[in-house]
């Protein structure tokens, strides 16, 4: 067979595509994309098609593109997508919340994270759901050894990524979920979005933790932005918290925040957010596939790339 027939087409997925693109996009194969602006940094196009080019088969003529799309310009290039057999896509920054004004259907969890950053593609419109609670709950368990059913979680921030990361605690039947970030009135709005505080939900100021009433041995998350900088601090500081955290960073870039720096000098188990990307990936890609997706594959192209 002349292989040429599918791939003479097919453009290289390190470029940034725009809206425009879309008005004769002639990729033979399923699509797959990711929205966000920026996004020039994104690593999602490197991750999913070494994961394609290892599954092959079926797969070998799907390809994952990268697309630079304004918050305005969102609802045209879902109906553009949609159109061009784009099966499946990715959100990220600024898009993840507005979308779910936009999905024909939208997950239960999803909507409780009230984001969705995977959209599976329908006959009309496109699925919404969420994969970063899978994402951080597989990357703890990988990386830490750590199970969030039972245990106590302290999570540090309450933007998106700690909304999604509470209510994956809460639904996956952790102890407590012990919630801190610098703006109380941020974190009184994600408390109230999720149905309001209960038992097993207890807030506190950033500068303030409660650690003579958090068990030794729970797991740390940082959700916050603080430590995208080399220069930043960490967002709180180990010797005032309970003994024993094993300690988590959702921040890949710096590899070692201030926070991880410190977890290693306190011999504490530490990981950055690395396996969270690859793993919320890889169960996007299962989703639009319905196949084994090979993480190895995944991990194997970032660690290349870096
Ligand atoms: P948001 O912008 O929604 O939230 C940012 C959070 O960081 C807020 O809680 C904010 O607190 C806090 N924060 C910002 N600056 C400071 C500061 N100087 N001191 C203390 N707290 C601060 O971001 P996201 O929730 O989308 O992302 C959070 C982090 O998680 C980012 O670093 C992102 O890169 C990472 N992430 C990683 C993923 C992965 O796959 N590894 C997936 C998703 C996110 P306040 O309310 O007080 O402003």
């Amino acid at each position: 067979m002349n292989l040429s027939v599918f791939t003479r087409n097919i453009p290289p997925t390190n470029k940034v595509y725009q809206i425009e693109d879309l008005e004769n996009w002639d990729h033979p194969g399923p699509s797959l994309a990711v929205l966000g602006h920026p996004i020039a940094h994104s690593l999602s196009p490197v991750i999913h098609n070494a994961a394609l080019q290892e599954m092959g088969g079926e797969f070998k003529n799907w390809r994952y593109y990268a697309f630079d799309i304004p918050h305005e310009q969102l609802p045209e290039a879902l109906v553009a997508l949609h159109i061009n057999n784009f099966v499946g896509i990715n959100l990220t920054i600024p898009h993840k919340v507005e979308a779910l004004d936009l999905v024909a259907t939208i997950d239960p969890v999803a909507e409780r994270m009230g984001a969705v950053n995977t959209l599976v593609k329908l006959e009309h419109g496109y699925h919404g759901k969420n994969t970063d609670g899978y994402g951080i709950e597989t990357a703890l368990q990988q990386d830490l050894g750590a199970t969030i059913a039972g245990s106590d979680i302290i999570i540090l921030g309450a933007g998106g990524a700690s909304r999604a990361t509470v209510v994956q605690c809460l639904e996956s039947r952790c102890r407590k979920v012990w919630l801190g970030n610098r703006s109380v009135d941020r974190l009184e709005a994600l408390v109230e979005s999720i149905g309001g505080p209960n038992e097993r939900l207890e807030t506190f100021a950033l500068g303030d933790p409660p650690s003579g009433r958090i068990p030794d041995d729970s797991i740390l998350i940082n959700a916050t932005s603080l430590g995208l900088k080399p220069e930043d601090p960490a967002p709180a500081d180990l010797q005032r918290l309970p003994q024993n955290l094993r300690v988590y960073d959702m921040i890949y870039n710096p590899p070692e925040t201030a926070l991880l720096a410190q977890a290693r000098q306190l011999n504490y188990p530490a990981a950055n957010g690395l396996s969270m990307l690859v793993h919320q990936a890889a169960k996007s890609l299962h989703y639009w596939t319905q196949a084994t997706v090979p993480v190895q594959a995944m991990f194997a192209a970032i660690q290349a790339k870096s």
